[in-house]
């Protein structure tokens, strides 16, 4: 069961004791207790100047580190503006409105929403490591968006729990451009970089493997015709598909192949129309878009941490659940402080496949020019 802590910067400093050494390469680094440390001093943060924040060292390596170590908030100079960013990343605003709004600048917000990206992740894979055994079937379905230039395309294959609506993983399958182009754009100037072949298969096989972790029997799932799916499907063992083709709409059509349809896929259907209505970037008719196939993904494992722990499975019938609450990994809804009460460490969970590459920011949208890697020392 996931419980929510006290935020860690409010925790008194004679009550709190480390759980781990903090630095990845220490022995102590996965113990779950028993960890042996000093106290080392402490200091004061410049930005919240009142309190004493208190030092160790590990017994183990020797090295030093701060109880800040372990919130979510290290090394940030305005920890105020974290759980704000976060809810107005959710509610359709984009950077540069939530700079204004508070007060800060925009590339504040770019850093912030790519840190709270990261912290969504590991909260996301903490919650797949507590679920234990599914027993629902899942609706899947790749979330189409750009990221750059209309050129450059970004599916995002999206599992979704056809009871519980919960949202079990996600994985970018990064395409070409369909259809026609006009002379200017076929033009080497704007042609955009060669995406990896057969991206949406790979995708889907990546999503079934981490289904199958969390599915000790067959995995059910529920998919239109696409036809990467039959294709990922054939090569990923005992999974029953279920396939919903997109039928024509409209006056003279078969509405009840319609009907079909959008009840089993009504769970993802639903979950992509949040993103586009929640999200700024992924909104039609917009001068917002994403730039990086990587931030895109962060603010997608945000989204992901909102829906599931944090956003109602109704909000009209004022009902108090959550999807995690009926997948059974938490007992109340949660709030952003909730979310972002602790710093989770990457090296201590198991990440599902392809993860760490969105960790470490390595989708890297050529278009862009510089795309920086997640390769921090000190703040990983
Ligand atoms: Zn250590």
């Amino acid at each position: 069961m996931l419980d929510p802590c006290p935020p860690i910067e409010g925790r008194r400093p004679d009550r709190y004791r480390p759980p781990h050494c903090p630095w990845a390469e220490c022995p102590s680094h996965g113990t779950v207790s028993g960890f042996r440390y000093k106290r080392d001093g402490a200091y004061r943060r410049a930005c919240d100047p009142l309190r004493k924040v208190p030092r160790y060292r590990c017994k183990i390596c020797g090295r030093g580190f701060s109880k800040q170590s372990f919130a979510v908030s290290y090394f940030m100079k305005r920890p105020e503006l974290l759980a704000t960013i976060a809810a107005l990343l959710v509610a359709g605003c984009a950077h540069r409105q939530i700079a204004r709004t508070l007060g800060c600048a925009p590339s504040t917000v770019t850093r912030i929403s790519a840190r709270l990206g990261r912290a969504s992740l590991l909260l996301l894979a903490e919650a797949l490591e507590q679920i234990e055994f599914v027993d629902e079937g899942f609706a899947f379905d790749h979330f189409e968006t750009f990221v750059y230039s209309q050129d450059d395309r970004l599916g995002i294959g999206t599992t979704v729990g056809q009871q519980s609506w919960f949202v079990y993983t996600f994985d970018p399958a990064p395409h070409r451009r369909a259809g026609r182009r006009s002379a200017l754009r076929r033009t080497p100037r704007n042609a955009p970089a060669a995406p990896p072949p057969a991206s949406y298969v790979r995708s889907t096989s990546r999503v079934l493997r981490v289904l199958k972790t969390i599915c000790p029997g067959y995995v059910r799932l529920a998919s239109d015709d696409h036809p990467a799916y039959r294709h990922a499907t054939r090569s990923v063992p005992d999974v029953v598909h279920r396939v919903y083709p997109n039928p024509p709409r409209g006056p003279g059509c078969d509405p009840r192949a319609a009907h079909e349809r959008d009840r089993a896929m009504f769970p993802v259907d639903l979950l992509h129309k949040l993103l586009r209505h929640s999200q700024a970037h992924h909104r039609r008719e917009t001068i917002a878009f994403g730039r990086r196939a990587n931030a895109v993904l962060e603010r997608f494992a945000l989204m992901a941490v909102w829906r599931n722990f944090i956003k109602h499975v109704t909000e009209r019938r004022h009902e108090p659940t959550t999807p995690a609450m009926r997948v059974g990994i938490t007992r109340s809804p949660w709030s952003w402080t909730d979310a972002l009460a602790q710093r989770r460490f990457p090296w201590r969970l198991s990440m599902p496949e392809g993860w760490m590459k969105i960790y470490r920011r390595r989708w890297i949208t050529p278009a862009v020019g510089i795309n920086r890697l997640h390769d921090l020392k000190y703040a990983f």
